[in-house]
């Protein structure tokens, strides 16, 4: 781990198994509840310099940039043997790690004039929260730490991170890399199981914490978070709905619907997690999908010809499996795949079901999988009102070769973000969070680095 700069060995350890071999490859640090308070306090201690000179750490969040672009080819490996993606996609992870820092190293942290006249000059500044307590899911660890450290260290807070026990170590071996350009205490990681996250939502020197997880951890976060009045930011699951509307050819959209709900093995938080398509075109549109979902290599993440790594986990593999087995027992046909590759490791075959609705657990609930329900529907209202009858509200989109009509429809989907003729193309520019339970607040862009500030509104008296 590394606390106040220096790389700290944990009080115990905990296995990281390998998801494509099923076996503990590594072992990764166990903090302690006395090492979680060590970080914390170099946070705490480092902040009150940190916070002064923006200009400093601009240029620290560059270096950081250049410290990933370098490291990738030890990084990758890493974080594909931890996670499970493909190699070539664990790159493109930490490629995309090194672009957001240095995306986020050239936003602006705004001074605005609210109101200036005869007799007052009225300025609303940003000021950092202090510490922020930063905790990450094993979908995409790298990126989605990044997400929190470059803005958090913008706006001038400090950081203590914590990483799924599923996949710890690509984000502390970052950690222990970037030391060499951030000041000692400034960024702290360390790894646990989920009650070292439970400990940090609580720690009294946290004042802000970042959280991307579940919707049942984030509600246990935001419960933690109510007696000190932390400031929350989270980004929770998403159970996310394309609409294909009845102007499309089913075969010219189904790989890129496939591959919306099939990236990083389905578990996306804002992936495709079930698709409305019109009754006349079902058919079709089922057979189209087969065929891409049959062609797709399945396998370990050092293969070059895998595009589809194993599911990360033992327990997430088993819920993909148990919502499979629901829906099979309440007649759905299973077009594609429906089972698990091999007999080690966890992987298991892109898998397309139909003639299921809502009521339905793989439709209603977030399967994080790579299985992905077809429903039919009459009317695109009915359509819609699907869409939006759930609790969930990350993303959608909607397919069609009316952009406009397309767009319309967007507009009325109760989600944070709306995709046409396309899902998953998240940006640093653009805000991403999500509505109702998918989350509070929003990461990225200036809105995601205003998360990290607070408003102090600075009034002066004239003459
Ligand atoms: P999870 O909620 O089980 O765990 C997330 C993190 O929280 C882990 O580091 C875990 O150790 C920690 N944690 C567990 N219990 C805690 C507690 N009581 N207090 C504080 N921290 C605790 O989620 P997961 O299974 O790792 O990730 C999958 C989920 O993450 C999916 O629902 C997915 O949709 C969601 N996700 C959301 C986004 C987004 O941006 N909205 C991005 C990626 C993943």
């Amino acid at each position: 781990m590394t606390i106040a700069g220096e790389a700290i060995v944990g009080s115990d350890q905990f296995g990281v198994i390998n998801p494509a071999t099923g076996e503990v490859f590594a072992n990764a640090p166990e903090c302690s509840r006395p090492q979680l308070d060590a970080a914390m306090e170099a946070a705490a201690g480092v902040f009150e310099s940190w916070k002064l000179d923006e200009s400093a750490r601009r240029t620290a969040l560059v270096k950081c940039s250049a410290v990933i672009k370098n490291a990738i080819s030890d990084l990758a490996p890493m974080l594909t043997r931890e996670q499970g993606k493909p190699l070539s996609r664990a790159v493109i992870e930490l490629k995309g790690a090194a672009k957001w820092f240095d995306y986020t190293a050239r936003l602006e942290i705004p001074r605005e004039v609210a109101l200036d006249n005869d007799y007052v000059h009225v300025e609303v500044r940003r000021r950092p929260h202090g510490v922020v307590a930063a905790i990450t899911p094993w979908n995409y660890p790298v990126s989605l730490a990044v997400w929190k450290i470059a803005p958090a260290l913008l706006a001038g807070n400090t950081v203590v991170l914590k990483p799924s026990p599923f996949t710890p170590l690509a984000t502390l071996k970052l950690g222990q890399l970037l030391q060499d350009v951030l000041p000692a205490g400034v960024l702290n990681v360390v790894s646990g199981c989920d009650e070292l996250g439970a400990w940090m939502t609580k720690h009294p020197l946290v004042r802000k914490i970042s959280f991307t997880g579940s919707v049942a951890t984030g509600k246990l976060v935001a419960v933690a978070a109510a007696p000190d009045l932390k400031r929350v930011t989270l980004e929770l699951g998403g159970n996310d709905p394309a609409i294909v509307l009845p102007d499309v050819d089913p075969v010219s959209v189904a790989t890129r619907v496939f591959w919306g709900a099939l990236e990083n093995c389905g578990q996306v938080c804002s992936a495709i997690k079930r698709v409305y398509v019109p009754a006349e075109k079902y058919e079709s549109f089922l057979e189209a999908m087969a065929h891409v979902a049959s062609k797709a290599r399945v396998g370990d993440g050092f293969d070059e010809a895998t595009q589809i790594g194993p599911v990360n986990n033992e327990p997430q593999f088993q819920r993909i499996t148990e919502l499979v087995d629901d829906a099979r027992r309440h007649g759905a046909r299973i077009v594609a795949g429906g089972g698990r590759v091999g007999n080690h490791g966890y992987f298991y075959q892109p898998t397309v079901v139909a003639d299921v609705g809502d009521g339905t657990r793989l439709v209603d609930e977030e399967q994080f999988g790579p299985v992905i329900p077809v429903v039919p529907y009459e009317s695109v209202e009915d359509a819609i009102a699907c869409a939006n009858a759930t609790h969930f509200g990350l993303s959608g989109s909607v397919w069609s070769s009316d952009v406009t009509r397309a767009t319309e429809i967007a507009e009325q989907l109760e989600c944070g973000t709306a995709w046409i003729n396309q899902h998953l193309n998240v940006l640093p520019h653009a805000p991403f969070g999500g509505a109702k339970w998918s989350g509070i607040g929003v990461e990225n862009g200036p809105w995601g680095l205003l998360g990290f500030t607070e408003i102090q509104t600075v009034n002066v008296a004239k003459g």
